[in-house]
């Protein structure tokens, strides 16, 4: 068996049934090697400066600065003198580690705080909210103590991939992206084979930028005695009149059963938590395996306490990533470039063709933007794109350089036509 590389994407080497890992290893070490001769390397770059709007990315060994959307941070907190300096205060009270798991001796008074902060973030009690090392964890970790084989969990099929790992010791059925017929269906047909049944959605899709039909699905959990989980990680600092996210918007924060995110992205630091009932809450932290064996989050995450804070303290931060987003958004349709249904700050251009997004990925750098091209298992083979995180720190001048970027790239390569072409 050989994989044709001009096709391939990471995920094909993952299993290759007539390979051992050594073989798998080796071919994928020669994939690698293709990738770079060919330019369409833009991953796990060497960044020597922060999150920033513009970062000074290494290129084979050439230091330079883009203008950059590879960053979650929408609100540009990770650089906010305040929160670093809570970071700081964090370090110099207690140090650069936690030393140990929450269960024992891990839990310290600012992790204390934080379940406090993001609980009350929420209009919640601080029994009703769990901390995590990572927002990858608070949904894998969650799911792999609540949902066991008697169980279902049904699952929007573009949900983060920390939930499909929460689900590997229960049933699971997905159901297609946003489709309320299709999650009806499932909810209909497996009403009386399980014990329980959990919806998974996300309240912004980290792909697509697009929200869920949160109301409708909420009606859709009740009708059927389900529970929902709604992972928010892109949707929190941004959506939302008070930037609770997509569950504010939807008039639900008090009503579903679980809410998820990560301190990852608008909070600028490491870690996640989980919203429930107190009693709940209680399991999870004290059977959750994660809560056990894993090392808590170290102080510097004293920082996220005070970027919660500034969510209500500096809401220009929203106002102008608002801002942006409109205008990014707007420049790249008037050059006909398919953005999809965002409504968030992800951003994408909607390519279809993976060798092309390559290109345009390539390109793009040669114009001083860096992007990620975003190939399956990401999204389906046929709907590859460049996703972009638009920050409230981006200037009118890096959108401009970026929107000129395209403008020149569509010409040379025609990519709003090809797409309607590939999707007509
Ligand atoms: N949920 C979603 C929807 C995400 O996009 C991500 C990260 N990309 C996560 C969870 C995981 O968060 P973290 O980076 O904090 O592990």
């Amino acid at each position: 068996m050989s994989i044709n590389f001009t096709t391939a994407t990471f995920r094909d080497f993952e299993n290759i049934p007539e390979y051992d890992m050594t073989q798998r290893a080796e071919i994928f070490y020669d994939f690698l090697g293709y990738m770079k001769s060919n330019g369409h390397m833009n991953y796990r770059l060497k960044n020597n400066s922060g999150c920033n709007s513009v970062m000074n990315v290494d290129i084979e060994n050439t230091q330079k600065d883009y203008v950059s959307f590879v960053s979650n941070d929408y609100l540009g907190f990770t650089q906010h003198p305040k929160v670093k300096q809570a970071a700081i205060e964090g370090i110099q009270k207690y140090g650069t580690g936690a030393g140990a798991s929450p269960l024992i001796g891990g839990h310290f008074v600012f992790h204390d705080d934080l379940e406090k902060k993001i609980s009350s973030f929420f209009g919640r009690k601080q029994e009703e909210a769990v901390i995590f090392t990572t927002g990858y964890t608070a949904n894998s970790a969650t799911l792999q103590i609540l949902l066991q084989k008697e169980d279902i969990a049904i699952i929007d099929m573009a949900v983060h991939t920390s939930v499909h790992e929460g689900c590997v010791f229960t049933n699971t059925k997905t159901f297609p992206h946003n489709s309320l017929d299709a999650l009806e269906h499932i909810l209909k047909t497996s009403e009386s084979k399980f014990r329980t049944k959990l919806v998974i959605i996300d309240g912004i899709y980290s792909q697509d930028g697009d929200v869920s039909p949160l109301k409708e699905i909420y009606n859709l959990v009740k009708k059927y005695n389900a529970y929902l989980m709604v992972d928010d990680a892109h949707g929190v600092g941004i959506l939302g009149e008070t930037g609770r996210g997509a569950l504010e918007e939807a008039g639900l924060m008090d009503k579903v059963d679980f809410i998820t995110g990560t301190f990852s992205k608008t909070f600028g630091n490491i870690g996640g938590y989980v919203i429930c009932d107190k009693k709940m809450a209680a399991f999870i932290r004290f059977q959750s395996r994660q809560q056990i064996f894993s090392a808590t989050a170290p102080p510097s995450v004293m920082g996220i306490t005070k970027a919660i804070e500034l969510v209500d303290e500096e809401p220009m931060w929203r106002m102008k990533l608002w801002e942006n987003i409109n205008y990014f958004k707007k420049g790249l349709n008037d050059i006909g470039l398919d953005t999809g249904n965002t409504c968030s700050a992800i951003v994408p251009v909607k390519i279809g063709d993976p060798n092309i997004t390559g290109d345009v990925g390539k390109l793009l750098i040669g114009h001083g933007v860096y992007t990620n091209p975003i190939l399956y298992p990401a999204v389906a083979r046929k709907d590859a794109r460049i996703r972009m995180a638009v920050m409230a720190t981006h200037e009118r001048k890096h959108l401009d350089k970026t929107l000129n970027a395209f403008e020149d790239i569509n010409n040379k390569l025609h990519i709003a036509k090809k797409f309607n072409n590939n999707h007509a």
